[in-house]
């Protein structure tokens, strides 16, 4: 099937919407992205992409990449993280810190950024090379070696990383982190520092509408079962505290990032990367969930 048609139209309509959110200012050299662009790719298990807009312009993944750290982890230790991180929906903000008192440090799932830190400091421990491990990882699934760190980003965010730190040292408080706080928040915020293009980012995520199996090389990333975990996962909380509304609107599992990308998987069928960098007040990008949910409607087509 061709997505020409569908996207362009989609892209046509939206890209006209006046409202479409602030850029995240809290990581300062995020404010300087230019809000008007706009993105869309899909990727199809046979190789396939279709793009429109500025689907070819790199901008960073941030918390998307929470989804590649945590297949890394769980290749390796299976369920052993759930001793570490939850897996609920955690219905409060993705930098909070009220939930993790309650609940002995230990956050409600792996996408906010308590959870995502956990999972960072088990890839630690199981990575002899983390940040290189994570860029090959990603580079495997995308099919493409030109996927990199923004210095740039990641600098502005560690230089800005009172609160992700905060939420480490509390967690370590609980003995729920075993590294070192400073290299782990060093990790973590170059993971988000990485930038790829809508269609990269499609491409990435075809392991997870394929049952696992990275369909450029045929490795199995996942087993079916880890994979339906994972797409169950991004469906109950990869949009923080709007992740029903996206279940709702949308109806497929995907994973927002600050950066204004969104990525959405229809298992057995493709991946679909959105980006514009407008976020609402939850952090999901405006324009992002309004292409989703125009697509899974006009398509007749979501996991439901
Ligand atoms: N790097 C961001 C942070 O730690 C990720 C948040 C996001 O993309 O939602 O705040």
């Amino acid at each position: 099937m061709d997505y020409t048609e569908i996207i362009t139209e989609i892209y046509n309509e939206v890209r006209g919407i006046k409202e479409r959110g602030k850029v995240a200012d809290y990581i300062p050299a995020l404010a300087e992205i230019d809000p008007s662009q706009l993105g869309i790719a899909v990727a199809t298990a046979d190789g396939n992409v279709f793009g429109i807009g500025d689907w070819q312009t790199k901008f960073s993944i941030q918390s998307i990449s929470k989804v590649f750290t945590l297949a890394m982890v769980i290749r390796h230790i299976g369920d052993e993280i759930w001793q570490n991180v939850g897996r609920e929906p955690s219905g409060n903000p993705f930098n909070s810190l009220i939930q993790l008192e309650n609940e002995c440090g230990k956050p409600r799932n792996p996408f906010i950024n308590a959870g995502a830190l956990a999972v960072t400091d088990r890839l630690m421990r199981l990575y002899e090379r983390p940040k290189e491990d994570i860029l090959c990882f990603i580079r495997q699934l995308a099919d493409s070696e030109d996927i990199y760190f923004d210095k740039n980003v990641a600098i502005s965010e560690i230089y800005h990383s009172s609160r992700n730190s905060a939420l480490a040292y509390f967690m370590k408080s609980f003995g729920n982190i075993e590294g070192d706080v400073e290299t782990l928040v060093d990790i973590y915020c170059n993971h988000c520092s990485i930038t790829m293009t809508c269609g990269e980012l499609a491409r990435s995520f075809l392991f997870l509408a394929n049952r696992g199996v990275n369909p450029f090389n045929g490795e199995e990333v996942l087993s079916v079962s880890m994979s339906k975990r994972l797409n169950a996962l991004m469906l109950t909380c990869g949009f923080y505290d709007e992740s029903g509304d996206f279940a709702f609107r949308v109806g497929l599992p995907g994973k927002s990032g600050v950066g204004g990308g969104i990525v959405a998987v229809i298992p057995g069928e493709l991946s679909i990367a959105v980006w514009s960098p407008g976020l609402n007040r939850h952090g999901n990008s405006c324009l992002g969930i309004e292409v989703l949910e125009r697509f899974t409607t006009r398509l007749q087509t979501s996991i439901f």
